[in-house]
This record gives structure tokens, sequence and C-alpha cells, in this order.
């Protein structure tokens, strides 16, 4: 796509990226600081790393807003602004900054990936200003059953797919049922040929291992169901990009560890979807063996795993004693 900015990182070989994301693991070990001019910062007190709060160009008239370790997008028309998850108050109150810089134009829609609150708090602000919720209809119902102060309900909701047209622009929204939260929804620009998914993928890899070895409010059983639909709007569309919602830090050839561009290729979504095909395919085997449920992550052969980016064994055993536990409730 001629309209996308292109980035140097693209070239880097997959493969080599998750190799070299076993040394960033290692290296996250020991403490770091951030030097001038570094574009993240690594926190060993919280084993995260941290990007500078800033506006990355996607493609023409679409962005990331970058937050801490998040990334929220966003989309400027001629006829008004589409924010999606507003994260909380105070980075609500950065990105409405941010956004004034570039446009006069009211932001009149905010769309939430999902409800979890640390991506769905701080919608008021651009509800002062007008602007309507849209979100998943399971998302209305997780929010008024765990309300959360900060996290306002929608005022539009949908059951599989909504269109948001604004200015000659669209922002299409797909569900596909339960994955991360019960309501996470795909979005697409389809002037800027990209979708937009949290929490499933991390661009420009998906051979990584989740950030979250419990898998709080993961849908196991429909994850594999989940990606491989998002590839098939894909393939049918003919979509060229993929935007996560959190950073990943990636190695150069000389070793300098660098900020990934917010979006990567399909190769992520096939090999995220190929990582859980093959962690729910070995779990339930081992299982059905009659391994006993606190043996599972040492029976199993982990080699296959040790590939993935941020890939942490201790952590990714935790990561298999959670799926083989939600596999005795059945999938
Ligand atoms: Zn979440």
């Amino acid at each position: 796509m001629a309209n996308i900015y292109s980035s140097r990182y693209f070239a880097t070989v997959t493969f080599l990226l998750a190799l070299l994301a076993g040394a960033v693991s290692a290296q996250a070990q020991e403490s770091e600081s951030a030097k001038d001019g570094e574009d993240f910062v690594f926190e060993a007190s919280s084993n995260e790393f941290r990007a500078p709060t800033g506006v990355e160009p996607v493609a023409d008239g679409l962005y990331t807003f970058r937050w801490g370790a998040a990334r929220s997008l966003f989309m400027i028309t001629d006829d008004g602004v589409i924010v999606t998850d507003p994260l909380n108050l105070k980075a609500a109150r950065s990105l409405r900054d941010a956004i004034s810089k570039m446009t006069d134009q009211p932001v009149k829609y905010v769309v939430y990936s999902h409800s979890h609150k640390d991506r769905a708090a701080g919608a008021q602000i651009f509800k002062d200003e007008g602007a309507q919720i849209v979100a998943q209809e399971k998302c209305a119902d997780n929010i008024k059953e765990t309300p959360y102060p900060g996290v306002l309900p929608p005022d539009i909701t949908f059951s599989d797919h909504y269109t948001i047209e604004l200015g000659g622009r669209a922002l299409e929204l797909f569900y596909f049922g339960p994955s991360h939260d019960n309501c996470l929804i795909t979005m697409w620009s389809r002037h800027a040929s990209a979708l937009y998914l949290v929490s499933l993928v991390q661009p420009p890899t998906g051979w990584s291992q989740p950030w979250d070895p419990m898998g709080a409010d993961f849908y196991f059983n429909n994850i594999v169901h989940y990606l491989k639909s998002v590839e098939d709007l894909a393939q049918r569309e003919e979509i060229d990009w993929i935007v996560g919602g959190w950073i990943s830090v990636g190695l150069d050839e000389n070793g300098k560890k660098f900020l990934q561009p917010p979006h990567g290729t399909m190769t992520a979504l096939t090999e995220a979807r190929e990582f859980w095909e093959l962690v729910m395919a070995e779990v339930k085997a081992e299982v059905d063996k009659g391994t006993f449920l606190t043996q599972v992550a040492d029976r199993m052969d982990l080699t296959p795993f040790e590939s993935l980016s941020r890939y942490n064994e201790e952590h990714f055993k935790l990561f298999i004693r959670r799926v083989a536990t939600y596999y005795t409730t059945g999938w």
C-alpha cells in the first residue's frame, strides 16, 4: 500500500526477531534505565517496557496514540474524529491534546475494543464534547454488571458487525465470539487497508508468549476460531496491515533494542493462530493421556515454544497449567 508509511523494520525476518526476543528477555532480567533519546524504557520493577507518550502514523488519517505500553488507534476525517480505547482519564486528556494539535475537528465516536478497565476508562473527555461511545453488546452487559469508575456505558451497541461512516471514511467493527474478554472486536479501516486487534496479536510477530501467563478473562476454547475468522476477513478483503494494541520491542542487527512499529503484516495473525493451535493441541494430548494437571507443563515437550518472543519458561509453565485447568472445564 502506497499510503502506508514505510518502515525499515519490516525487512526484519520473523524468526530472527523471535530468536532475538529471547535475548531481550534475558537482558530484561537486569535493571535498565532510559537513556536520553531512547524510544522506550524498561522498568525492571514491573518487568515492563513503556514508551513515551506520542502519536505514530499508520496511514493517511490513521494513527496510533502511545501511552505507556498501550497503543490506541484513531482516525481523522473531514467531518470529525473516531478514537478507540481511551485507556484512562489522564491518557484520554493527553490524546485529546494530541488530536487538537492535528485538527480542529471534534471527536464524534469512541470505540471500545473490549470492556476491560485498562482500555475502556476515560471516555468522559470525549463524551463531554458530544462523542458517542460504541461497543459490542456484551461489553455493555459487562460494564453494567461490574461497573468501574470512569468506564462509561456505550451509547451504541451491536451484535456481529457495525460500520461507522464519517467524512467519507469508515471504521468497520467485527465480533467473532469470546476470546480475550467476551466482547473483543476487530476493527477495519478500509481506506488504510489495516485491521486493529488488541491483546490477541502483537505485530510484527505473532509467535510470542502471552503477556499474562494467568490468562485472565481469556476464553481459550474460541481463540483459534476467532483468529481464523480475522484471517478470513483479511484474505477476503485483501487487507494488508494489522495494528496491535500494545508496544513491542525488537533488536536490530547491531543488537540495539528498538520500539517496533505499530503495524505489521498478516503473518503476525497467522503466527498467533498457529501458536494457539499448537498449545491447545499439546495440552489436550497430555491431559488426555491421564497426566495430572500439576504435571502437564513438566511432561510436555516445550522445545517448539522456546523460540517464542518474550519466552520465559517459568511463566510459560504457569500458562500451560492455566490452559490445562481450562481444558478440564471442556472446550
Ligand atoms: Zn483486556
